[in-house]
C-alpha cells in the first residue's frame, strides 16, 4: 500500500531545536508517523513532549547547548546512553542576527555560522559515521531557508549560512547516496515562529512580507509536517540532494 511507504514505525529520529517552532512541529509529525523521537534542545522540551503524548507518540529529550564545541560528542554519547541509534536526523536548530551589514560583529557572524552551518555538517558526519553507514540506511533533513536562494535584508551571516546548508545538502548527497543515505533539505518560507517575531512586530515589514506571499498568510510549524515525513520515509528513497521549498509560493513571485 502506498501509505505504508510513509510509515516511520521502528525508526528513531533525532531533531535539533525540538522545544519550539518548526522543530517542535517536525517532532510531532515524525512521532505521529510512528518514529521514536529524540529531541535535542538547550532547555526543556516539556511542551513538545506533552503534545506528542496526546497522540500516544514516543519522545525523549537530550539537553545540550549546541553552541558548545563538544555538542556533537555529547549528543552521540547521550543517544548511546538511551540505547538508541539514529535512523533520521533533522538539522533544524538555527539562529538569526539582524543588523546592517556594515555593523555586523565577528562574534555575531561566528555564532550564526557555527550553529547554522558548521554544526549541520559535523553532526551529519558523526551520525552518518556511527549509525547510518554501518546500516547502509539513513535520512538526513536539513532546514534551509528562502535565504538559501536570496540575500535577504540585514541578515548577511544568516544568508551565508543558509546558502551553505543547500551546498552541504548537495555535497553530502553526492558522497553518501550510494551508501543508502538520503540527504535533502526543506526551505521554509516565512513562518510564524520566534525566528520571525521581530519581523512580524514591524508593521511595515510584516505587510511587505504578507503582500508577497501568494498564499497570503504566514506559515505555521505544522505546514512542514507532510514534507518532513516524506523526506524521512521510504517514499523519498530516490530523492537525493534536493531542497524542497514549503513557502506558500514565495519563490514563484
Ligand atoms: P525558533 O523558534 O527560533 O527555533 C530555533 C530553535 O533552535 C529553537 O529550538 C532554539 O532553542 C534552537 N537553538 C538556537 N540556538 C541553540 C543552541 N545554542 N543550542 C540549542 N538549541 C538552540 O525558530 P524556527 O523558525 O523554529 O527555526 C527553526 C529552523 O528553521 C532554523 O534553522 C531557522 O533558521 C529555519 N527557518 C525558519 C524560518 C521562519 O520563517 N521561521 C524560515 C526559514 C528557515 P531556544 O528556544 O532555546 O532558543
Amino acid at each position: 500500500m502506498i501509505l505504508d511507504l510513509f510509515s516511520l514505525k521502528g525508526k528513531t529520529a533525532l531533531v535539533t531545536g525540538a522545544n519550539t517552532g518548526l522543530g517542535q512541529g517536525i517532532c510531532i509529525a515524525l512521532a505521529e508517523a510512528g518514529a521514536e523521537v529524540i529531541g535535542v534542545a538547550r532547555r526543556s522540551c516539556e511542551e513538545t513532549a506533552e503534545l506528542i503524548k496526546e497522540s500516544n507518540g514516543s519522545f525523549t529529550e537530550i539537553i545540550v547547548d549546541l553552541s558548545d564545541k563538544n555538542a556533537v560528542t555529547k549528543i552521540t554519547e547521550q543517544t548511546d546512553t538511551l540505547g538508541k541509534t539514529v535512523d533520521i536526523l533533522v538539522n533544524n536548530a538555527g539562529i538569526i542576527k539582524r543588523a546592517d551589514a556594515i555593523d555586523v560583529t565577528e562574534d555575531d557572524w561566528d555564532q550564526v555560522i557555527n550553529l547554522n552551518e558548521r554544526l549541520v555538517f559535523f553532526l551529519s558526519q558523526a551520525v552518518a559515521k556511527k549509525y547510518m553507514i554501518p546500516k547502509n540506511e539513513g535520512k538526513i533533513i536539513n532546514i534551509a531557508s528562502m535565504l538559501s536562494y536570496q540575500g535577504g535584508i540585514r541578515v548577511p551571516a544568516y544568508a551565508a549560512s543558509k546558502s551553505a546548508v543547500m551546498g552541504i545538502t548537495k555535497a553530502l548527497a553526492n558522497e553518501w547516496a550510494s551508501l543508502g543515505i538520503n540527504i535533502n533539505a526543506i526551505a521554509p518560507g516565512y513562518m510564524a515562529t520566534n525566528n520571525t517575531a521581530q519581523l512580524r512586530q514591524d508593521a511595515d515589514r510584516n505587510e511587505a512580507v504578507l503582500d508577497r506571499i501568494p498564499a497570503a498568510r504566514w506559515g505555521t510549524n505544522m505546514d512542514l509536517a507532510g514534507t518532513a515525513v516524506y523526506l524521512a520515509s521510504h517514499a523519498s528513497d530516490y530523492v537525493n540532494g534536493f531542497t524542497i521549498a514549503v513557502d506558500g509560493g514565495w519563490l514563484s513571485r
